[in-house]
């Protein structure tokens, strides 16, 4: 009788790889250029320009590119163009497009139909629709702001993030981006304290451009997050119920090759890759969405995204488009998405660069040093503003990217580690070195480099070297947070950045406007206000290796703070520090502040809870059957050996030892596992959360241990699991 085992699961995905046909062109920039697709999905500005009447799209734009509050008259005009554009464009349906805190996007869809009094179907969309939703919130997490019973949340359109159609094969939804907070007004999305804090930097820079002589109305932060994510060939992937359940393999021992030899990155991309890409910008260029570069990066199977950067309220809803247009697209080739920060233990993570810099409503890019930096005076300003908040506030940036997945990443020398500091480069930290010692005389300057072949041209060579390693890094014109998780929303990190930033700013504001000077007269006193702030702030700053022993040993020297994992990180965001700051800049409640602190830890909390569940259904019923069916086979194999009486079975038996050992280590391993489940702490979400940290992840770890060991000594046609080298290598 044929043994099925669920290996055969496995022979079959192979069998479904190799056997994948191109499925054709579905997609033809020739016959449509980019030019022409870009942006046909989006309620955008011309859209708006052709179909509003003067009055009412000049006050849109004034809420677009001021932020000047929106008056509610307009609402009924704006609703009425929107829905005649979307019925054009084959729309049924609308939704309120929102962010809660689940970490997804949410919609609730509502048909433009309405009954009319005689049986007659009504086209009705008015501007109440358009400016407010009130979805049934109950089920959105909301950290204690609001008791289940009190399922009243509302949805408040936000006209600086345009409408945009989503196309389904049959048929298509208006969505309109959208604010998300309760009966109370309380913020329980990641929108609503977003465009706070970008009201909040605005306002703090304004003051500082205006010592400049600036006539600037409004600075928006600029953000341009780099995504990176794995693609592997979907018949593995629901063959792992790890990876299915919670976006990362729980099992899995090393591949015999790895990424050691750095051969994917950069490397071509793979036929049916390159094709979901391209059928994935397509998608994304329809939506205004502007993805600029793709790549292979280090790890095999891991790629890279990235936009023309836009304002953070913008860009924040278009990565979330990226992130959900890339899955839906990804499943037609076949292929499945892994967002998770880290798929695959012993190959790189993936994680986000958010790109971040200040500009204001003139275009002009505010940590823009020019040619001569050390002249610039209002660059350095920002630039040390820039500092400083990092400085002060790095465990708030800490924790805006503190989850339990982004855990298996950071410090584990692959991505930055949890200290946060600051990379100037070379050219930067000549200068700032001379302020601290005084003043700013001179810029280092890169020169050219000859490549040593005579057909090539000099290039220009930039001032300093890249890094790495630092989590934080200037790179030429804008920050660079690179500690950012890849399957997180942008949200988070920039709302923490923005509001430091307006701190710091507001600090160099106060002080200089307390000298009552202006112009030329002003230099002396920001030479001197820099100055000391460099002095206090210098220990931030590092260049040298991130990933080094020795960097752990000097940050703690410089008393920088280390919050190795999540719940380390979490408690700082209802301390003292961060309720004033936050409370202050208008950006969180004091209440606000808890229901995320809450939220944190509740996540974390299900996500260990979900992942060890995990651990133990697949080791009890699929690696432990396995192992024991292979060691009835070495046992019936050492009885032949006895009774062919050729010579004792040694071999035999020393494999069969070290399998009942691995397996009985493995079973003792399950049995803690589900005592340490069943055993939950008392106490609150804090507790419950220390508790998954402190004693179910290492419990968890050791059924993982004897469960890969038994992947290297069971036979390959008896293990049930895709292996890493299937899931990495074949595609
Ligand atoms: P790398 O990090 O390898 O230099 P790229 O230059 O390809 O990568 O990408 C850098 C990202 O930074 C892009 O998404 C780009 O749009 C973004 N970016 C460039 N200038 C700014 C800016 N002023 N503000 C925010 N993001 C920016
Ligand atoms: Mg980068």
């Amino acid at each position: 009788m044929a043994q099925t085992t669920t290996s055969t699961a496995r022979q079959n995905a192979v069998t479904a790889i190799t056997g994948w046909q191109s499925i054709g062109p579905r997609v033809n920039f020739r016959d449509t250029p980019i030019g022409d697709v870009f942006g046909i999905n989006v309620f955008s500005d011309s859209v708006m320009r052709e179909r509003l009447s003067d009055k009412v799209y000049k006050a849109i734009r004034a809420t677009i590119r001021k932020g000047e509050p929106l008056n509610p008259d307009v609402a009924d005009e704006v609703a009425k163009a929107m829905k005649d554009w979307a019925i054009e464009k084959g729309a049924t349906h609308f939704t309120h497009w929102f962010l809660p805190m689940t970490g997804l996007s949410a919609e609730k869809h509502d048909s433009f139909l309405t009954p009319g009094e005689n049986g007659e179907a009504l086209i009705e969309f008015s501007g109440k629709e358009l400016i407010r939703g009130e979805p049934d919130a109950s089920s959105f997490p909301s950290g204690g702001i609001r008791a289940t019973f009190e399922a009243r949340g509302y949805t408040a359109w936000d006209p600086t993030s345009p409408a945009f159609i989503l196309e389904n094969p049959n048929g298509t939804t208006l969505c309109i981006p959208t604010a998300f907070c309760s009966w109370t007004g309380e913020a329980l999305d990641k929108k609503t304290p977003l465009l706070r804090s970008m009201d909040a930097v605005s306002k703090q820079a304004l003051r500082v451009l205006k010592l400049f002589g600036s006539d600037a109305t409004r600075v928006a932060p600029s953000c341009g997050p780099e995504q990176e994510y794995f693609l592997i060939d979907r018949n593995f992937y629901f063959s792992r119920p790890d990876l299915l359940n919670a976006g990362r393999t729980l099992f899995g021992s090393k591949p015999p090759k790895g990424q050691e030899m750095e051969d994917h990155y950069f490397g071509a991309i793979p036929e049916r890759v390159l094709a979901c890409m391209l059928e994935t910008e397509l998608e994304l260029y329809k939506l205004g969405v502007p993805v600029k570069t793709r790549h292979n990066e280090v790890a095999p199977s891991q790629y890279e995204f990235a936009p023309y950067f836009e304002n953070a309220n913008v860009s924040t809803d278009h990565n979330m488009l990226v992130m959900e247009t890339l899955k839906r697209v990804s499943t037609r080739y076949g292929l499945q998405l892994l967002l998770h920060e880290k798929p695959f233990a012993g190959v790189n993570g993936s994680g986000k660069h958010l790109n971040w810099s200040l500009a204001d409503d003139h275009g002009n890019n505010m940590l823009k040093p020019g040619d001569t930096p050390h002249e610039n005076a209002q660059f350095l300003v920002f630039l040390v503003a820039v500092i400083r908040a990092v400085y002060k506030y790095a465990e708030l940036l800490r924790v805006s990217i503190a989850t339990a997945a982004n855990d298996h990443r950071l410090g584990a020398n692959e991505a930055p580690p949890a200290i946060i500091s600051v990379f100037l480069g070379e050219m930067l930290t000549d200068i700032v070195e001379q302020i601290e010692a005084g003043a700013a005389k001179s810029t280092k300057k890169g020169g050219t480099m000859t490549i040593g072949a005579d057909v090539l041209p000099p290039l220009p060579r930039d001032p300093g070297d890249r890094n790495r390693t630092s989590p934080f890094a200037f790179t030429g014109n804008k920050f660079e947070f690179r500690a950012v998780g890849s399957s997180q929303s942008i949200g988070g990190p920039n709302v923490v950045l923005n509001t430091i930033v307006a701190e710091s700013l507001d600090y160099i504001a106060t002080e200089l406007e307390k000298t009552g000077k202006s112009g030329e007269a002003l230099n002396p006193e920001i030479q001197k206000l820099l100055q000391a702030i460099i002095k206090e702030c210098k220990p931030v700053l590092f260049n040298g290796d991130g990933y080094s022993e020795d960097w752990h040993k000097e940050a703690a020297k410089r008393g920088l703070p280390n919050r190795k994992t999540t719940i380390d990180s979490v408690p700082d965001l209802i301390a003292k520090k961060s309720i004033e700051l936050f409370t202050k800049y208008g950006v969180f409640t004091e209440r606000e502040l808890h229901s995320r602190y809450e939220i944190l830890l509740e996540n974390y909390k299900k996500t260990i809870n979900i992942e060890a569940n995990l651990t133990l259904q697949i080791a009890q019923r699929q690696i432990l059957p396995a192992a024991l069916r292979y060691q009835a086979q070495v046992a019936q194999s050492i009885a032949n050996v006895k009774a062919a009486g050729i010579a004792a079975p040694k071999a035999e038996e020393s494999l069969l030892k070290e399998l009942n050992d691995t397996i009985s280590t493995l079973y003792n391993a399950c049995t803690k596992l589900g005592h340490v489940i069943d055993h939950p702490a008392d106490g609150d979400a804090f507790a419950h959360a220390k508790y998954s940290h402190a004693t179910i992840i290492p419990a968890m770890n050791a059924v993982r241990e004897p469960a890969d060991k038994l992947e290297t000594l069971v036979a390959d046609d008896l293990w049930p699991l895709p292996t890493y080298q299937e899931m990495l290598f074949i595609k």
